[in-house]
Formats: C-alpha cells, structure tokens, sequence
C-alpha cells in the first residue's frame, strides 16, 4: 500500500531520492511467512519505514544528498539500519535531504527539492524534508532523520508530524555520514508520539561502535508515552524564545498548549535562559568549523564522483580533488567550509571556534540551571509554518534563524521533540511545540507528548 502511495503522490511530493519497492516487498512477505509460521515477532516487525539518506544502507545509494557522493553504495549498514532490519521492517526507500544536512528546507539538495504535502508551493522544512514529508503524505508511517541543529524537529512542525532528537549518545551514530560530529543525533519522524517512542526504543541504545553512545539502557519512553500523565510537573517557558517576534499564528498555537498543560494539572513556570541568545552564532562557527574537518574525505579518492580538470592530461591528485570539490559541492557546503576552515585556522582560532565552545558552555550552564526549577521546557519549534519554496534561498542568515528555537538542545546534547500543536490561524498551516528535558530523560518527552496528544 505504502508503495502504491508513493506511486501515486511521489512525483509531486519528492520525499524519496531512491526507493527500493522490490527490497521492501521481499521483507514484508518473508515477515509474512513467519508470522503465518506461528513465530512471535518484535513489535515493528513488517512496518515500512523511510530512512534519510545520511544514513548509510548497504547495497542502497547513499548520497546525503550530494553530488560528490552520487553512486556510491556503502558496503554496510549504519547501526541502526542493522536494529531495523533485525526488527523486520520493510526499508522502502531513502529520503531527500538539504546536501550534508546543511539547511532548513531541502532546497540545498542536489537533487532538487521536496514539497511540503500541505502545500506543494512550500518548504518541508530541512535538512530532514524527505522523511518528514513522506511520514506527512502517508508514503511512510515511519521514518529516521538525523537532527544537528533541528533537522528533524523543525521539518515535522512544519509538516504537522512528530520528530524527536534524543539525548546525544543515545541513538548510535555508526554508519551516519558525520556533519557536526558532537551535535549529530538520529531519531524518529512519525505521525503520533507512540510511534516515536517505539521507535526510538528500537534504535536506541549502546553500541560499541561509536565511542560518544551511552552505555545505559533506553530510557522508559513507550511506557511514558502510553501513560502521558502531566499532574503536577513543572513546564518551564524560557523568556528568551517564548515566541516574541514568532510569527502570530504560532504564538497563538503556543499560548494554547501552555493553557492545556495548565488544565492537565502542569504547572507553567518562566524561566531565563540568558545564553540562548547567542547559541545560533555560536552554532555557525561550530557546525561549520567540524564540518569542514569531516568533509574533508570527499577527496575524489575514496568514494563516489572523480571529476578529471578540464583540458589537463595529466593532472595531479591535487588538481583532480579540486575540480571534484568544485563540481560535487553545492554552493551551501563551499561556504561552510570556508567559514570552517577560516574559523579553525591559527591566528583566529580562539577568537571564533574558541569563543563559540564557551557560549556552549554557557548554554549547557542555563539548561542545568533552569532543570533545576523545572522537569521540561517548552518553546515553539520553529518561528514561523513553512514558507515558500525559494523565499529564502538567496539569504542564508535568513534560513539559519529558523534554528533559533532547536539550537540549543544540540549544542548541549538535551532530547527535544516537536509535536504538532495545531493551525496557524493566518494561513492554515501547521505548527509544532517543542518539549526540551534533562540528558537521559528522553522519557518526559514522552510523557508531556502523549497527555496532549
Ligand atoms: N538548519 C540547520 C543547519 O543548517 C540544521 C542542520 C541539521 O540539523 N542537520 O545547520
């Protein structure tokens, strides 16, 4: 059924960059024969499910949306594709994203954009559009993103689905392909918030193979998901991104959920998170400035495009890594690592890369701080529904902001989820809440996300 959608609804929609009908098939009916067999299987066990292409699937293209990896099909399965797979689920595909994750809309793909199933004119939100879009159109009831700095919380407000990035070390981060190695989080983008603690239960914890996993067990999250009780905890609003200057609409949306909290027997506290106004500058010296580093192995030798320079006979290895560099890398990528390379070189080290790592600590600072008066903290998820293709692509400060609200989580390793929390009244279009908690208790998502939903 899910392939049939995809179908019918792909070609307008753009969530997949590769789907794979016969693999998926031969699962679900392997999955058949053992149920039929009599075999108890694990929970998801037949789902289908989309997987961002960040995340490497052997013997399927894995691009992460870029040219310079057009081709290459990794010999192995990223960790949590092997826990997938081992589950029973169907992989039907992989979904469209911004090149490398660097984005808020998909527009960054090399590939060409997704379009949000609300309003095919719209951004899906980025860098993970694909997957969120796809949960959004039906075409999958489940998929995985990856979140550095909003990538799967931001696409599922503007999709009206859920999304959550865990605790970082949480979700093993084997077999992704590295943006910002100390931000990067995969996690689930579904349409209700059990979905998403199921799955994250299964993609969840320790796995040797990437040394920044925590070695604990899954925090509790079906099981407070399923019971969404609110009474009594304390919800915390951060001054600093309650929504002022946020487009009306998800102001409006915002009030709302914090009135229902109340009536839930929450109780809403304000607290000040004062370093949280400078987490988007200090991200784009930090994102970058590890991006650069981890791109660095794209260099024409070891995996998918080689560009020979032009009218050169015998070119150098040198001369054949900068004219692959300069066709495979879209315009977003050249100018992260500039920025990166620029940040980290000596001289201006301690100036930018240094001076951002203490803002990160500032901001880990005022999160302990204010989880010591509050269980959670809400915010808006984004600041405005998704806006028009092409609105914002010629202005990159104006697609960072739209981080603002989901940057911080990642700079100090904390889970957020967004849930949808409704229309905006201006344009009809969906807006997320988002649910912030204390590293590790990925399970009070959970819990606030299952009472209001
Ligand atoms: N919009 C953010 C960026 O461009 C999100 C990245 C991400 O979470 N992968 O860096």
């Amino acid at each position: 059924a899910h392939l049939d959608r995809i179908a019918a609804v792909d070609g307008a929609v753009h969530a997949f960059l590769h789907v794979d009908a016969e693999g998926a098939l031969a699962t679900a009916r392997a999955i058949d024969d053992r149920r039929a067999a009599g075999e108890t299987l694990p929970a998801l066990a037949g789902v289908p499910i989309a997987v961002k292409d960040v995340v490497a699937t052997q013997g399927l293209p894995t691009t992460a949306g870029s040219k310079i990896l057009q081709g290459w099909i990794p010999p192995y399965d990223a960790t949590l594709v092997t826990r997938l797979k081992a589950a029973g689920m169907p992989i039907l595909g992989k979904t469209n994203m911004d090149e490398f994750a660097m984005g808020s809309s998909t527009e960054h793909s090399a590939y060409g954009p997704t379009h949000n199933p609300w309003d095919l004119e719209r951004i899906p939100g980025g860098s993970g559009g694909g997957s969120s879009a796809a949960v959004a159109a039906f075409e999958a009831p489940l998929a995985i993103g990856t979140d550095t700095g909003g990538s799967i919380r931001q696409p599922a407000a503007v999709t009206g689905t859920v999304g959550t990035k865990p605790t970082y070390g949480g979700v093993s981060r084997f077999g992704l392909i590295a943006l910002a190695s100390s931000l990067d989080q995969a996690g689930p983008c579904t349409r209700s918030v059990l979905d998403a603690a199921l799955l994250h239960e299964l993609i969840g914890g320790h796995d040797p193979m990437d040394s920044t996993s925590i070695d604990a067990p899954v925090p509790p999250v079906v099981e407070a998901a399923r019971r969404g009780d609110v009474k009594g905890l304390r919800v915390g609003v951060i001054t600093e991104v309650s929504g002022k200057g946020f487009q009306a609409g998800v102001r409006a949306r915002f009030t709302e959920s914090l009135d229902l909290l109340a009536e839930l027997g929450a109780e809403i506290v304000e607290v000040s998170c004062p370093s949280f106004e400078k987490g988007l500058a200090a991200y784009y010296l930090i994102l970058p400035s590890e991006a650069s580093s981890n791109l660095a192995k794209f260099d024409a030798m070891r995996y998918g495009l080689r560009v020979g320079p032009e009218g050169v006979v015998a070119p150098s290895a040198e001369q054949v890594m900068a004219a692959t560099r300069d066709a495979g890398f879209g315009d977003e990528v050249k100018r992260r690592i500039i920025l990166g390379t620029y940040a980290l070189s000596s001289g201006y080290y301690d100036a930018y890369y240094g001076q951002a790592q203490k803002v990160r600590t500032l901001i880990a600072r005022d999160f302990a701080a204010a989880f010591e008066q509050v269980d959670v903290l809400v915010t808006p998820t984004a600041p405005t529904t998704a806006f028009k293709l092409g609105e914002k692509l010629d202005d990159p400060m104006a697609m960072y902001l739209n981080d603002v609200a989901t940057i911080p989580a990642n700079l100090a390793g904390v889970p957020g989820i967004s849930i949808p929390n409704g229309l905006a009244d201006e344009d009809g279009l969906p807006s997320g809440l988002q649910i912030l908690a204390p590293a590790t208790r990925d399970e009070r998502l959970y819990q606030v996300g299952g009472a209001l939903e």
